[in-house]
């Protein structure tokens, strides 16, 4: 006796014809079983033997629905199109499930290989969407999918934990930079930019956010992040489900709304960038709310209009570039990046194929939430990691946090020792700041903003040695130092000063960098390779208008402070009391 339809299959022979696009239906009409895609496919490629890996066989299993359905031919030659075979149990959804969440990552390489123009992962997104339809998924699915309907991002951050990382983060940056301004703003109505994020990076590496926060910052830009709409990940298209797409994409739109911005900018991530910028509007059914770009855009906007200086010898590691799926073939966003990564590195080479035709790092779709298929992902990752391989690149740089996942997991696997970064991480590390926003510890391309010290006496029980050739300035020196508490001596050349540094261990140098015979810079040299006076703090005092040229390139640490002359006195005692406590903190 013939098997009755389930209740859940019924379901989703409903949902189906709500999903009959153009684009929908096309491709379920247009594929001629060619088998010209096959070899498009990673899961074809590692396992060769099994006809079920093929693209065709995959996008098949909703065109029977469809073809039983909505297609003549479904009832005229059922057994020639399949309508025959529709799933009719419960089982049959779960072997169905195996195959949409488990032998296909959504890549769309495929597509690139048919000729009839037939979109196989939309296909199976479609096949995903009618399974979660009626709750059948993998188990990490339906957790992550339920954390971003309930929590408002896919991986259950709270709000108080989202906000305390900020502020985390934030005090990290200020202290870094000694700068009270380098902060990360939040809810800031009115601001330029609304800057959202991966919540990978909240949980796992929120060190990226601190880079973003750096980059922004160097840039002078008015930016915000949000207390909540921040995420910009989408489980939706993933799991197929368009009302979570909608309801995810809306809530990054309202808060861009409610704060007035004028740009949304999406950090790194391939499936974010895609689900907020294209996707998304559809999902929730409204036009463009704001301008949206990636953060790899801004970044390199940045570079382009000087607004950010960066030093590509700061990254010489060989690097290669690995295409996020979603950015480049969904999202034609490969130029971008690699023009970023030219400017910031010193040894760029690409893998092959690339760009559109990059293979996928197989931890796309949301692989890397359904552990239950990881053998068979890894599996499948065998030709990512031998393009990797090939390029003997130490440092994959990649534009998307699932690929990181991804990425590590195979680089693990396949033990191919070289670590993933993000253009963020390059461009952070590559920064050269300029001087109002050096760190105060590398206050060595310009002054460091001091305050006025009030209390008498600030350099009481400190010993100060004054290095100068010109007797008045010596004197006006010592008189400044001394009536501040200091016991000063001086010395009036290079060499006379070394030897002073040796015998008296002086807590804070002045020095000047004109003199006659060892001039200053010759004399810092020896100061910093001079063994029991090497670390002595030194401020540079100096009218040389080449200060910077003269002193940085050398292949010792820079001075811990400059003064131009002429100098003021208030000015140089707060210099000199800071840079010695600042000395003192970091020894204790
Ligand atoms: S979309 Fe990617 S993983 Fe899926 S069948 Fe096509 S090539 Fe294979
Ligand atoms: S999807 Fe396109 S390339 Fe693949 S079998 Fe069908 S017609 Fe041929």
């Amino acid at each position: 006796m013939a098997k009755a339809k389930t209740h859940k299959i019924k379901m989703m022979e409903e949902q189906l014809s709500k999903k009959l696009s153009r684009q929908v239906v096309g491709s379920l009409v247009g594929c001629v079983h060619c088998g010209m895609c096959d070899q498009s496919c990673h899961y074809v490629l590692a396992f060769p033997d099994d006809h079920k890996m093929t693209p065709s066989y995959k996008a098949d299993q909703v065109r029977k629905l469809f073809k039983a359905n909505h297609d003549w031919t479904g009832s005229v030659f059922p057994w020639w199109v399949g309508a025959d075979k529709v799933p009719l149990t419960d089982d049959d959804l779960e072997t169905l499930k195996d195959i949409s969440f488990g032998t296909c990552t959504n890549c769309r390489r495929c597509t690139l290989s048919c000729p009839m123009g037939v979109d196989t992962a939309t296909l199976n997104r479609v096949m995903r969407g009618l399974l979660t339809h009626v709750g059948v998924m993998p188990e990490g699915v339906r957790v992550v999918s339920k954390d971003q309907w309930e929590l408002g991002n896919q991986m259950g951050v709270l709000k108080e934990d989202y906000l305390d990382t900020l502020e985390w983060m934030s005090e990290e940056l200020e202290e870094d930079l000694g700068h009270d301004k380098a902060t990360i703003p939040v809810e800031k109505k009115g601001a330029k930019v609304m800057y959202c994020i991966n919540p990978r990076e909240v949980k796992y590496d929120p060190r990226t956010i601190k880079e973003a926060a750096l980059v922004f910052w160097a840039a002078g830009e008015d930016w915000t992040m949000p207390e909540d709409g921040w995420d910009n990940t989408n489980f939706g298209l993933f799991s197929g489900d368009d009302g979570l797409g909608g309801a995810c994409a809306k809530r990054e739109y309202d808060k861009a709304r409610e704060l007035g911005v004028e740009k949304i900018v999406i950090s790194e991530c391939g499936h974010g960038f895609r689900s907020t910028r294209f996707e998304g509007v559809n999902w929730a059914g409204e036009g463009t709310p704001v301008e949206m770009e990636s953060s790899v855009q801004t970044m390199l906007n940045y570079v382009k209009e000087g607004r950010i200086k960066v030093d590509p010898t700061k990254n010489p590691e060989r690097m290669t570039f690995h295409d996020s799926c979603n950015n480049a073939r969904s999202g034609g966003f490969f130029e971008e990046p690699r023009e970023l990564l030219r400017l910031v590195s010193m040894d760029f080479q690409e893998m092959y194929p690339n760009r559109a035709e990059n293979y996928c790092c197989t931890g796309g779709g949301g692989a890397m939430s359904m552990s239950e298929y990881t053998p068979k992902r890894l599996q499948s990752a065998k030709v990512k990691a031998d393009q990797i391989r090939a390029t003997g690149a130490k440092i994959v740089v990649t534009s998307c946090h699932n690929c990181v996942d991804g990425l590590q997991d195979l680089i693990k696997h396949y033990d191919l020792g070289c670590e993933v970064k993000q253009l963020v991480d390059l461009v952070a590390k590559a920064l050269v700041l300029d001087d109002d926003k050096k760190p105060a510890d590398e206050a060595t391309l310009g002054e460091i903003a001091v305050e006025k010290v009030e209390v008498s006496e600030p350099l009481a029980g400190r010993k100060i040695l004054v290095v100068d050739d010109e007797e008045d300035v010596r004197t006006f020196l010592i008189t400044v130092f001394e009536d501040a508490g200091a016991e000063v001596i001086s010395a009036s050349s290079g060499d006379e000063g070394i030897a002073m540094a040796l015998e008296h261990q002086p807590d804070l140098i002045s020095l000047d960098l004109s003199m006659p015979g060892k001039d200053g810079v010759e004399t810092f040299v020896e100061l910093r390779k001079t063994e029991g006076i090497s670390e002595i703090p030194v401020c540079v005092v100096t009218g040389h208008p080449e200060f910077r040229q003269v002193i940085y390139d050398r292949p010792v640490a820079p001075p811990e402070g400059y003064l131009g002359k002429p100098v003021d006195d208030d000015k140089l005692v707060a210099y000199a009391h800071h840079i010695i406590e600042h000395r003192e903190e970091k020894a204790n």
